[in-house]
C-alpha cells in the first residue's frame, strides 16, 4: 500500500515540520503496511499519526532532516510536491463484503487509481466509488463519483464538498466496469485539455456549463443513449 499517491511533503503550521501522506485506493491496507508506518513512526520519532478524509494515513510533524529517511522508510519514491494532481480514490467494502453491495467498488477505485495517478491535472482530482446507493462514499461532492447499483455503474462528474460545495451532474448510467472507466477517462481528459489553471472540475463545470460537457464529451461516448 505504501506507494503513496502524491507522495507530497507538506510543510505544517509550525513552520518547521512536514506530513507526509501515504495510502491506496480504497484505504486498503495489509498488516505489513501497517507495521511498517508503526517502525517508522517509533523509529524517527513523528508525534501524530492521523487517518484521513480520503482514506489514507497522514504522518504529521516530521523533522526536515528526518524526510529523506521517513520516505526511504515508507516505501515512497520521493517526497517533492508533483503539482495538481489525483489526491485520492475513496471506496467503500461495495460486494468485497457490504450486504447491501451491489458492484465491486474497491476493484474499481484500483482501476481508477491506477489510471489516473501521476496524471498532471489543471486541479486537485478527488474520486469517490460506492458500492451501491446508499452511497457511503458520498459521490456527489466528489470531482468523479462512481455508485453501484443492480444494473452497473452510475457515473458522477464535477461535485464538490469544500469551501463552495457542489452537487455532481449525471454523466451516465448502466454502465460496466470498463465502460465506467472509459467514461471517467473521457471526462477528465477533457477536464484536463480545457480547465483553466487550479480550476477544480466543479467550478469548470459552471463555467463552460454541463450542456457543453454532454455535447463534447458525452455525446462521443458509444454506451450511452444519445437524447
Ligand atoms: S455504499 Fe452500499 S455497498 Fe458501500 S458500504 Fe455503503 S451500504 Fe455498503
Amino acid at each position: 500500500m505504501t506507494e503513496s499517491i502524491t507522495g507530497e511533503a507538506v510543510r505544517q503550521r509550525d513552520g518547521r515540520t512536514f506530513g507526509l501522506t501515504v495510502g491506496a485506493a480504497g484505504g486498503v491496507v495489509t498488516p505489513e503496511d501497517l507495521e511498517r508506518i508503526a517502525r517508522t513512526a517509533r523509529d524517527f520519532s513523528i508525534p501524530l499519526v492521523k487517518l484521513t478524509t480520503g482514506q489514507r494515513i497522514a504522518l504529521l510533524g516530521i523533522a526536515e532532516d528526518d524526510l529523506p529517511g521517513v520516505a526511504l522508510a515508507l516505501g515512497l519514491g520521493g517526497f517533492d510536491s508533483p503539482g495538481p494532481c489525483l489526491k485520492y480514490v475513496t471506496a467503500c467494502p461495495g460486494t468485497s463484503s457490504c450486504r447491501w453491495g451491489m458492484q465491486d467498488a474497491l476493484a474499481l477505485a484500483a482501476a481508477l487509481e491506477a489510471r489516473f495517478a501521476g496524471r498532471s491535472l489543471p486541479g486537485k482530482l478527488k474520486i469517490g466509488v460506492s458500492g451501491c446507493t446508499r452511497n457511503c462514499t458520498s459521490c456527489f461532492s466528489r470531482d468523479l463519483g462512481l455508485i453501484g447499483t443492480a444494473r452497473g455503474w452510475t457515473v458522477l462528474f464535477g461535485g464538490n464538498g469544500g469551501r463552495r460545495p457542489r452537487s455532481a451532474d449525471l454523466a451516465g448510467t448502466n454502465l460496466d466496469g470498463a465502460q465506467a472507466l472509459d467514461l471517467a477517462d473521457r471526462l477528465v481528459g477533457h477536464y484536463a485539455e480545457y480547465a483553466q489553471a487550479e480550476e477544480r472540475t466543479a467550478r469548470f463545470v459552471e463555467r463552460v456549463g454541463f450542456e457543453s460537457i454532454r455535447t463534447d464529451v458525452l455525446r462521443f461516448a458509444p454506451y450511452l443513449p444519445l437524447e
